[in-house]
Parts: C-alpha cells; structure tokens; sequence
C-alpha cells in the first residue's frame, strides 16, 4: 500500500513552516512507509515548493498542489458568492481551523476560472505533478438548511431549469414542507438517498451534475497541463447533500481522497456532518446518525469501492484536543481496514506537520505487520 502524505502550509498569504523543517519530516516518514505522493498547499510562498519539490523529484514522489476552488479563493480575488434558494447570501459560520468555508457559486465558470489562474499566477513555476482539487462542493448543513439548499443565483437558476428543477419551486417546497422536505423514503448507508418528494430529490441530483460538469471541466483543463488530477470528497454517506456523486464527479480524475473522517468535529468530519443535518431538519423522518465504528467504516469503503479511479481513502493522523481526538487505535483500526480492500493505498490528513509520533508509529507497525 503506498501513502499520501498531506501538509497544509497555511492560506494563500499565511507564511509556511520552514522548508526544511518539512523536508526533514517527510524523509523521516519516508523512511518508514512507503510514500507515492504529497500533497501540499496552499500558501502562494513559491520557496517551500521548490525546495520540498526538490527533494521530492529526487526520491520519485509526486508533489501535487492542495486547491481549494469553490472557497477560500474568494480571499485573495474577486469572486461569485453563492446564494441559497430563497436568493439570500449564506451566512458565514464560524471560522474553523483559521478557514472561513464560505462557499462561492458552483456553476460559475467565472468562479473555475479563477482557480486555473491562480494556479498559473502562483504555482504554476514551483514544480507541481499534479493538483487536488478541494472544495469542489456546495456549502454543507454547516451554514443550516441554506448551506445545502444552494445555490440559487441567477447563473444557477438557469442551469437547474435546463435540468428540470424550479430554484423558487424548491424554495416554496421547503417553505411549506419545513423539515419534511427531508423526508427519506431511503437512506443507504452509500450516501445515494431517495427523498420521499420526488422535486426535492430532483433538486440534489441536479445539483450533482451541475458540480460534476465543473469538476470535469476543472479535470481536463489541468490534464490537458499535463498534470494529474485528485479529488478530495466528501464521505460516501454525506456527500448527496453538498452535491457529490462518486460516480459523475470522478469521470476525468486520476485519484480520489474520500474524507473518511469519523474523528474531525470541523467540516467534512462525517459525524459533524451528520449532527448538523439532524440539528437543521429534527424532524426529518429517516434520519438516524449511525455509530461512527469499524462497521461504518467498511459501509464506506464499500460505495469507495464502486469507482474506477485510484482510490486513497483519507484518515486524519493529526490531533487537537477540540477538532481531532485521534489516537493510536483509531488509525491503526482505519488503516488495517483499508489495507483489507487492496485499494492503491490510503491518505494520512490533513496535516502531518500536526501529527503526533505515536501516530506515525502506528502507521508504520501496521505497514510491518498489516494483518
Ligand atoms: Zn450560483
């Protein structure tokens, strides 16, 4: 099984750790399990890049671009704000993770434009082998029911209605349904649920093509570069409510890092997620939040499984004490589950410049002695 390695360098303008200080922790990782790819970003501080590129290329691992596209990019260019279905802008949560998570329009080829030019402004001269696409969602139950009821700007009012869906039909469908707009005639643990009203269900299914026609594009565009190209995504079991379909979304990608977090109480953390839908809609029938055990787990990997990508099921290997109680259990249960599947291996997230040695221990006993 080989790893990817991920780092966060802070946000665009953040001032990234020392070069060196990453090097050395990754050589010291290296050393230990066998590592394919790095992924890293997203500060626009070219130096680091040379320098972790330099040693990178030298040891035959890929350094791929971490890029955020539907937000975070918003702070540092002009970009389409997302509004929800009754035409109001999102209210902004909270920052989590010195992130803001506001999310800019989906179907905004403005929007996808920017991302390529920030990659050809800022990245495009530090050596990168690939980019992973981040964010390339509506916004989630995060911001409440308006977060996943989006977007509904103009630009997407006509997309959805060339799919079929009516953006004020589906605001007034809500309004007079409340929760029971939520309603589950089916919720499979894979994530593909069927709601009871069929407008409702065709409003999520729509928003899945609309992402994963912008994904695509996003796809070939940096393919055509001669780049490769990952996703990250969230879980299976969330990922219908901020428009993902495994399916649809990975057509023209090379790698899939399915964000099988079920320790992360931040965004795309399943267990979050899940609270927040049973918090926005109490009373949506077919609700129940499943216990976040192995057995999820292996539901997860299952719908993972049904794509033909390369497949890296992401774990978080960093801690805090308020976002990511991890331990050593938990990443050595989730590990020896997916070296069960024979996927091409698995991601250590988000941030490995965070993550304890006792952790990276565990990662490598199980890399020695897998079953
Ligand atoms: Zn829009």
């Amino acid at each position: 099984m080989k790893y990817i390695l991920q780092i966060h360098t802070g946000s665009w303008k953040d001032q990234p750790d020392e070069p060196e200080r990453i090097v050395r922790k990754i050589e010291e990782v290296s050393s230990r399990i066998p590592v394919g790819k790095v992924i890293i970003g997203w500060s626009t501080d070219p130096l680091v890049y040379r320098k972790v590129g330099e040693y990178l290329h030298g040891s035959g691992t890929e350094m791929i671009l971490w890029l955020p596209v539907f937000s975070e990019t918003n702070k540092i260019l002009e970009t389409d704000e997302a509004l929800d279905v009754f035409g109001k802008r999102i209210a902004t949560p909270v920052e989590q993770v010195g992130e803001s998570f506001t999310f800019g329009c989906f179907s905004s080829r403005h929007n996808t434009r920017k991302a390529e030019e920030i990659y050809e402004q800022y990245f495009r001269e530090c050596g990168f082998d690939g980019v992973f696409l981040d964010r390339i969602r509506s916004q989630s139950f995060v911001a409440g029911v308006s977060g996943v009821l989006s977007c509904g700007c103009e630009r997407c009012r006509k997309a959805f209605l060339q799919k079929g869906v009516d953006i004020d039909e589906v605001g007034k469908l809500y309004e007079t349904k409340g929760d029971a707009f939520f309603d589950m005639a089916s919720y499979p643990t894979n994530g593909r649920f069927r709601l009871k009203d069929e407008e409702a269900q065709r409003f999520f299914e729509a928003k899945e093509e609309i992402i994963a026609d912008a994904v695509t594009e996003l796809c070939l565009h940096f393919r055509e570069k001669g780049l490769t190209v990952g996703l990250d995504l969230f879980a299976p079991a969330v990922s219908r409510f901020v428009g993902q379909n495994y399916a649809a979304i990975t057509k023209q990608a090379d790698f899939i890092k399915p964000m099988l977090y079920r320790r992360t109480d931040a965004p795309a953390g399943i267990g979050y997620e899940y609270e927040l839908f049973g918090k926005a809609a109490p009373h949506a029938l077919g609700y129940r939040r499943p216990a976040m055990d192995r057995a999820f787990l292996e539901t997860q990997l299952d719908a993972v499984g049904q794509i033909s990508c390369e497949k890296y099921p992401g774990i978080e290997i960093n801690y805090d004490r308020e976002l990511v109680r991890t331990d050593v259990d938990y990443i050595t249960e989730s590990l020896s589950a997916i070296h069960a599947r024979g996927f091409e291996g698995a991601a250590l997230c988000w941030n490995l410049m965070q993550a304890p040695d006792a952790h990276i221990d565990a990662v490598a006993g199980l890399e020695r002695n897998p079953d």
